[in-house]
């Protein structure tokens, strides 16, 4: 099928070529007829499938008639909400590229940065806004947006959305614009707390599910290396000298593990950035933006704070550790092998990672090609390692206090 069969118009299809995209992805071919349809939809779809444009696309064309503002100027008649600020960039940078031979105009607001230049965007008008949550209600309550003329929300990557604790805020959105507004909901996976909040916002949604499994597996290859759990940085690197080529990503379960993992091959001369919750807005843009434009080679990141970032070119993605959630593995490997290209996948398990690879087997039923021939094997009766506590710790097992369970962050 060609975009021009999806009837898109002539200044959308010109902004698609020229961003060489030769033919819809199986979620813009079920997408976009519908969206030009006004019908909700629950997309359920991961990042890399092509989503965006999905959705992007035929909200442009619903707009472009109406793309010169009357005199009092122009007012917002999309919403895109996204949890993360580079997510939300991302959708910014998509819109402006297919709105290129259009006079419609998309502007992106996230909290972590003033809010000044933000303003005085809005001020001007725009037709679509990108925005995280907490940032968009707060410029809402200072009255410097209108959502009033939304015709189309969009939620983006709504299991992130609510596993951040963004639930109230999304439903408090959802009833600040029109009730009789076009609502569109993506979301990578559907569990539960998705599916309920679907079926409180969305009026008669048809469902669109692209198999994360099937797409993501064709065009990854996956190895897999059992290591001791203390010899996975010399695993790590001697995969980077001798097996891994090109641009990757690491993922580390932790801020921590990051942290540990950049100082390592920055020791070692690695051309590294890195990404995790706890950096400020303008690191995280800077380590994103190195990477993004080859300054660096390795990204570290954890798995919330990785999420949606899209990389054209990524060669390799290595899971340094195996997550326990069996969908976070195929988001990872997601990550690569994008849009008909090629990637591969190396990861590391450690004896009490086992039980994650059961797992991910199973949720992408196949079998992951273990390479036994590499310096650090792990013995297959190996047990688990465990942290022995020093004698004499005055905190007792399961005694923590309230005080620093309140102190707890969340581990992204
Ligand atoms: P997304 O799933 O929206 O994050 O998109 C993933 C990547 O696929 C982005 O780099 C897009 O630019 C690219 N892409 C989207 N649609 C197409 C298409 N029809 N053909 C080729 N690449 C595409």
């Amino acid at each position: 099928m060609s975009f021009k069969a999806l009837k898109l118009i002539k200044p959308l299809l010109r902004a698609v070529a020229d961003n060489n995209y030769d033919a819809p992805t199986p979620v813009q071919e079920m997408v976009i007829p519908l969206v030009l349809e006004k019908k909700d939809l629950l997309i359920s779809a991961q990042t890399g499938t092509g989503k965006t444009a999905a959705f992007a696309l035929p909200i442009l064309q619903q707009l472009f008639d109406r793309q010169d503002a009357v005199k009092k100027g122009k007012k917002i008649k999309a919403l895109v909400v996204s949890p993360t600020r580079e997510l939300a960039v991302q959708i910014g940078e998509n819109f402006k590229a297919y709105s290129s031979y259009t006079n419609l105009r998309t502007s992106v607001i996230f909290g972590g940065t003033s809010k000044e230049p933000q303003i005085d965007i809005l001020k001007k008008g725009i037709d679509i806004l990108v925005a995280t949550p907490g940032r968009l209600l707060d410029l809402h309550k200072q009255d410097v947006l209108n959502l009033d003329y939304i015709e189309t929300l969009v939620l983006d990557e709504a299991d992130l959305m609510l596993d951040m604790g963004f639930i109230d805020d999304v439903k408090k959105i959802e009833r600040l614009c029109p009730d009789n507004k076009q609502l569109l909901l993506c979301s990578a996976t559907m569990p539960y707390k998705v599916e309920q909040l679907a079926n409180v916002i969305l009026k008669n949604p048809e469902r669109i599910e692209i198999s994360p499994t099937s797409s993501a597996a064709k065009n990854v290859h996956q190895v897999l290396y059992y290591v001791p759990k203390r010899n996975k940085i010399e695993l790590c690197l001697h995969l980077l000298r001798n097996t891994i080529k090109g641009k990757t990503i690491i993922f580390r379960r932790t801020k921590f593990g990051v942290d540990k993992l950049e100082k390592t091959l920055l020791k070692n001369n690695y051309k590294v950035s890195s990404l995790h919750g706890d950096k400020t807005q303008s690191e995280r843009q800077n380590a994103f933006n190195e990477f993004k434009n080859n300054k660096t080679t390795i990204l570290i990141a954890t798995d919330v704070a990785a999420r949606g970032i899209d990389i054209d070119d990524l060669d390799a993605v290595l899971n340094f550790d195996l997550p326990n959630i069996p969908e976070t593995y195929v988001h990872r490997i997601g990550r690569t092998g994008r849009a008909g290209k090629s990637g591969n996948s190396y990861s590391l398990c450690s004896a009490d990672e086992k039980a994650y690879v059961v797992s991910i087997q199973k949720l992408m039923l196949l079998q992951i090609d273990v390479i036994e021939d590499h310096p650090y094997p792990l013995d297959p009766k190996a047990k688990p390692e465990v942290h022995k506590k020093k004698s004499g710790s005055k905190y007792k097992k399961g005694r923590k206090s309230e005080a620093s369970k309140k102190k707890k962050k969340r581990w992204y």
